[in-house]
């Protein structure tokens, strides 16, 4: 959790106690500032300035609160309503109440986590039927090659399918398509949306992709996921959370769009790994990226899109028509998923 929380957090301001100057008095009156409530909680803070939501952490607990509002969520799900929070002059201050709340939260030791369950694994295979995704065309002895990004992308899906099929003989197992369809990215999204959960359990998506470049010489896998700046709508909406006060409603959102980011992060780190160890050998790893891709966005889950290589990269083309290379990924993406589902549900 700590590297996710590290990746997912990168590019996160910290928030100074104070602003500069004097510093801050600490007592019933005046509040405390965040130094006082960090040391006697023994949490990290970490601020997100994109939505004004801070984070205390403790390795195992997680609280978060919005300076002005009173309801503060633990663990991305309990509730608690404690008053006294604020940002006053850039700095952070807390009631009593607050700090006393937290330490209290904070204080109880390993409580069993909520139990959490992948319950299904959607596998996109991207393009499809009359869209034919990105086209290599190369000259091999004298002869054109060519390669589409829609019929590779297939035969890695299968190939993971069966993988995944063959391990998790409880947990659905879907494919966007499992031939030669076009599908709207809308399809795709809903398909995956749609795909019957039970409480506690999530789906993972899996969109798998191949890489064209202006420049052939680039080559390599990489690991996409949404970016946090691009905030997911409407992923608690007013009856699923029981709530009607919108503030509550806004907050509930933009940390469950954090939990499902770093969840992201997570899986596409993780199969990002399995590649290396796969494929490393053969091509390059360009790390994880990313981006607002529109079919990564509208799934109400942990995402992923995989670039599985360049079909613009005559080498790396010919790699990719070769059923033991596409082998190589789909086990190295498969054993990504595989590791993420054990941390996933793993109970301390
Ligand atoms: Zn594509």
């Amino acid at each position: 959790m700590t590297v996710a929380l590290v990746l997912a957090f990168g590019a996160l301001v910290s928030l100074h106690a104070t602003s500069g100057g004097e510093p801050a008095e600490n007592d019933r009156d005046a509040g405390y500032d965040l130094d006082h409530v960090v040391r006697e909680t023994g949490t990290k803070l970490q601020w997100d300035p994109y939505r004004g939501i801070g984070t205390l952490w403790n390795g195992k607990t997680s609280v978060s609160f919005r300076p002005g509002s009173s309801i503060v969520l633990e663990d991305y799900q309990t509730k608690h309503h404690i008053p006294g929070i604020e940002r006053r002059d850039g700095a952070l201050r807390f009631s009593e109440e607050a700090v006393e709340t937290f330490k209290s939260i904070f204080a109880v030791p390993d409580r069993p986590a909520e139990a959490r369950r992948v319950g299904a694994i959607f596998v996109d295979p991207g393009h499809g039927g009359r869209d034919p995704g990105t086209i290599g065309r190369h000259t091999v002895d004298g002869e054109l090659f060519e390669i589409k990004e829609k019929d590779i992308v297939l035969d890695i899906a299968h190939q993971l399918v069966d993988l995944l099929e063959e391990r998790y003989g409880d947990r659905e197992v879907v494919m966007s398509r499992t031939d030669d369809t076009y599908l709207t990215l809308e399809e795709r999204t809903e398909a995956a949306n749609s795909v019957p959960i039970r409480e506690g359990e999530v789906v993972l998506f899996v969109s798998i992709h191949a890489n064209a470049s202006l420049n052939s010489r680039a080559s390599g896998f990489e690991v996409w996921y949404l970016s946090p700046e691009v905030p997911r709508d409407g992923l608690v909406t007013q009856t699923s959370a029981g709530v009607k006060d919108p503030q509550l409603l806004s907050l509930l959102n933009t940390i469950r769009d954090e939990e499902l980011t770093i969840e992201s992060i997570l899986l596409a780190q993780s199969v990002l790994e399995g590649l290396d160890k796969t494929v490393g050998e053969h091509t390059g790893n360009r790390g994880i990226k990313k981006e607002s891709w529109y079919v990564v966005r509208e799934a109400k889950m942990p995402s992923i899109l995989v670039e599985v290589g360049f079909v613009t990269n005559k080498e790396e083309a010919l790699l990719l028509a070769e059923d033991e290379y596409l082998n190589k990924l789909a086990h190295g993406i498969y054993t990504g998923i595989h590791n993420f589902v054990k941390d996933f549900e793993r109970q301390e």
